[in-house]
């Protein structure tokens, strides 16, 4: 049964690389650029020169018209091999010049974003008296939107940090556990507007984990924040945080949407949201698994996860320990 569904979906695979119009709509490239393209024409190219380079040696016996076409056919394969390598290197530049371009402006909108942030914060702490509740709800609207620019953005600066391998995490010691007790205590007004429950399972006298705080922070908050977002009122959400040999172990589990089974090998996939999730809740980027497998594997750690349908999620990650 599972060769059968292995079989047809080499097949499936097989017949979109063949569907030229629809790789280049994809790619945002033209036809004669896709990959499958360019495979057709180089395989089209070797079948004739063999076949010509057989036909040559098979009715011409003079020494000089076989080194001639010996010539000929390096001379056709020297300029294939070179545009192959133009087109990986133009793509490579692009590549760059995509990841410059969201840092640049990543970086240009922090500016403003943090501005409107520290007005709206101030209007609410010290003008506020005054202010009608309307215009308090308004404002408080604006600080929570532009909050989330701020993280989106954030998200885009570690990506484009990540993409051109330039993402740089301290290794320090920290608490771990008293890190996730700081998060979840700050998360509790929400989960308990949605009347999820929350619990915290922390074995006693862990060591202190070694890492960067503020990039594990954003892990764990990214791991709850979507146990929370994929879970239906009246949920249940449980953390674990245990030794595991010499590294420290987190593990969140929720009884939410789950992930279907044919989308769980694209879940640390950058941009991935998987189509129920999508249709569940529409607020997300699909970038948060990307940076925190990047974080955690770069931090000497391991991420994983499993996940079941209509079910939920545990998803778990492991920390080098120190003392
Ligand atoms: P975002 O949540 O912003 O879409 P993430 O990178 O954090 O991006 O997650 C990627 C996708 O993985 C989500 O869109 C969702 O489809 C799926 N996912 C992650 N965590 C869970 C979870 N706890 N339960 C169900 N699906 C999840």
């Amino acid at each position: 049964m599972e060769f059968c569904k292995n079989k047809l979906k080499i097949k499936i695979e097989f017949i979109n690389d063949l569907d030229l119009r629809k790789q280049a709509q994809e790619l945002g490239i033209k036809i004669w650029q896709t990959p499958s393209f360019l495979f057709i024409v180089f395989g089209l190219a070797t079948t004739i020169i063999m076949a010509a380079t057989y036909f040559i040696s098979k009715n011409y016996e003079n020494p000089a018209v076989l080194v001639v076409s010996e010539c000929l056919v390096v001379v056709v394969i020297f300029i294939v091999e070179m545009l192959v390598a133009r087109f990986i290197e133009q793509m490579a530049r692009l590549n760059r010049m995509k990841s410059e371009f969201v840092s640049i402006a990543s970086h240009q909108l922090r500016t403003p974003l943090s501005a409107v942030k520290w007005e709206a914060e101030l209007l609410l702490k010290k003008l506020k008296k005054g202010l009608s509740k309307k215009q308090i709800n308004n404002i408080e609207s604006i600080y929570l939107i532009n909050q989330r620019m701020i993280h989106l953005v954030n998200d885009l600066l570690d990506v484009a940090r990540i993409d051109q391998n330039r993402l740089i995490l301290r290794k320090q010691e920290f608490d771990f556990s008293k890190m996730v007790e700081e998060i979840v205590r700050e998360v509790v007004p929400t989960i308990k507007l949605r009347h999820i429950e929350i619990r915290i399972n922390a074995k006693k006298d862990l060591p202190m984990a070694v890492g960067d705080p503020e990039k594990v922070r954003l892990v764990v908050e990214n791991l709850l924040d979507n146990a929370v977002k994929y879970t239906t009122s009246g949920g249940k959400i449980g953390i674990k945080i245990f030794k595991t040999g010499k590294y420290l172990s987190f593990e969140i589990k929720d009884n939410g949407v789950g992930i279907p089974e044919e989308q769980l090998n694209r879940v640390f996939e950058k941009f991935f949201r998987s189509d129920n999730a999508a249709k569940y809740q529409t607020e997300g980027t699909g970038l948060g698994l990307y940076i925190a497998k990047n974080i955690i594997e770069q931090l000497g750690g391991e991420i994983w996860f499993r996940s079941i349908e209509n079910v939920g999620s545990v998803f778990s990650f492991s920390l080098p320990s120190g003392k």
